[in-house]
């Protein structure tokens, strides 16, 4: 057999790709990278594109930023790898711990590592179901989630996860159960206002507590802004009314920042952004601004009390990964803290956050088929619609945000398709000029599917 030549037909060949559409690979080719230029990434044909999607929300940094490397490289050097077990540790690791904390909204605290957002997530629940049990109610076992979240893809986080797609893998598991998600705008019921709304959802959220049993709930997850459910903010004063809920019942709130953590949203935190306080944040992504795979449970003074006086009683927490806490890991989180942190590019974000924001707002209005432009800070998406005064969706079958993204490929423009909506979360070191090359390669590629398919 003759191998095949070209690096379209051998990432054909040889790859099982993930959350890829395979007509359209299929039509198109795979798109095959070699390097990046600050937010833009040069595949192997030498063609630049402006990756308005930071990769997968992560590489906010861009991808060339010397200083990370450089971060990398010091730390393969001076100690390459190492474990979390057996209270052995690297100094990088008790480094990057303190410094989440410190950064964290949280007075005190304690951080576990994993290798992705996903399986912080299952540590979070596997962390909860621990603790309920060591209390004496190891009945508290159900997770309360929405719909539209997204967790991750491991058997846990993808039945936290509110997607139908997971029904292929017969997820959810039993005892996980999703709430209405909260966007008023496709959600909302016809003379309902928004405060109607989030109130609709709160009592929802209350019923489902009393009828499944306050005592068989472990925790209650949430993004504080969705984000691969499609850049869903949440209802007004949404998390505002849930906590003191989920507090009359004894339900812990993590907060998913997988995506809001870092600066995405204009704060550091998500929680900040829509000012509540959770009793734990997953993060990861932004957290190494992609360049290393990590997570991290970051719990806050009293649950990392609680969960401590249960570890005690048995003398030690049975869970960890191999690279849980990677030296190289924790030496890149420390250097991406401090690079958007301190080296402008959360200021970036909150400086240029109005100016995308208004950009995308004037493209909406010139448009006649984006019916909602949702988002904040440097995450934001555009809701394609038949009819704008009907919120009439285009038939599923156009396919038309794929159309839409396939378009702004063609001309040098990366950005996601999700549902009906085109998804935009940029690096945190976007410019004004690249920030109006994203404007304009955007609007031209919505003018040409929206006269094909209207
Ligand atoms: N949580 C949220 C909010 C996410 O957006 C993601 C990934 O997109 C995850 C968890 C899962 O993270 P990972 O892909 O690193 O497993």
């Amino acid at each position: 057999m003759t191998k095949p030549q070209s690096w379209e037909a051998r990432a054909d060949e040889y790859s099982l790709y993930g959350f890829t559409d395979l007509p359209s690979v299929a039509s198109r080719g795979a798109v095959v990278l070699t390097h990046g230029e600050g937010p833009y990434v040069v595949d192997v044909n030498g063609r630049r594109y402006l990756d308005a999607n930071s990769g997968l929300w992560n590489m906010v940094a861009g991808f060339d930023h010397k200083g990370l490397a450089e971060a990398a490289k010091a730390q393969y050097d001076r100690f390459p790898g190492y474990h979390a077990f057996f209270g052995r540790l690297s100094d990088q690791t008790v480094m990057l711990s303190e410094k989440l904390v410190e950064v964290s909204p949280f007075e005190r605290g304690k951080v576990f590592y994993t290798n992705s957002g996903s399986e912080a997530n299952d540590t979070m629940v596997k962390m909860l179901w621990f603790l309920h049990a060591s209390e004496g109610n190891p009945q508290r076992r159900k997770i309360l989630t929405r719909w539209n979240a997204y967790h991750g893809v491991t058997v846990v986080s993808a039945s936290m996860t509110g997607k139908p797609y997971n029904e292929v893998f017969g997820l959810p598991l039993p005892g996980f159960i999703h709430l209405t998600c909260p966007h008023f705008w496709r959600y909302g019921e016809a003379g309902e206002t928004e405060e109607q709304f989030t109130a609709r959802l709160v009592r929802e959220l209350e019923d489902t507590i009393r009828r499944e049993g306050p005592d068989t709930i472990a925790g209650f997850f949430a993004e504080p802004v969705q984000g691969a459910g499609g850049v869903i903010p949440p209802s007004k004063g949404y998390f505002q009314a849930v906590l003191p809920i989920l507090r009359k019942y004894g339900i812990p709130m993590i907060a998913d920042e997988v995506i809001t953590g870092f600066g995405r949203t204009g704060n550091t935190w998500g929680c900040q952004t829509y000012g509540f306080m959770p009793d734990a944040i997953i993060s990861s992504k932004n957290l190494t601004a992609g360049l290393f795979p990590m997570g991290a449970v970051i719990l806050g003074g009293d649950l990392a009390d609680r969960v401590q006086a249960a570890v005690e009683k048995i003398e030690e927490f049975p869970h960890g990964f191999t690279a849980s806490g990677h030296p190289v890991g924790c030496a890149i989180a420390l250097k991406a803290i401090d690079v958007v942190m301190n080296e402008g590019l959360a200021d970036n974000v909150k400086r240029l956050a109005p100016r995308l924001e208004e950009g995308l707002r004037a493209i909406m209005e010139r448009s006649e088929h984006i019916g909602e432009l949702r988002g904040v800070g440097f995450m934001w998406a555009l809701e394609a619609v038949r009819d704008k005064a009907t919120r009439t969706p285009f038939d599923g079958s156009l396919s038309v945000s794929e159309r839409i993204a396939n378009a702004c490929t063609d001309l040098g423009l990366i950005c996601r398709p999700l549902g009906q909506s085109i998804v935009l979360c940029p690096p945190f070191v976007l410019t004004e000029a690249q920030m109006d090359e994203i404007f304009d390669k955007l609007e031209r590629a919505l003018r040409k599917v929206f006269a094909e398919v209207a």
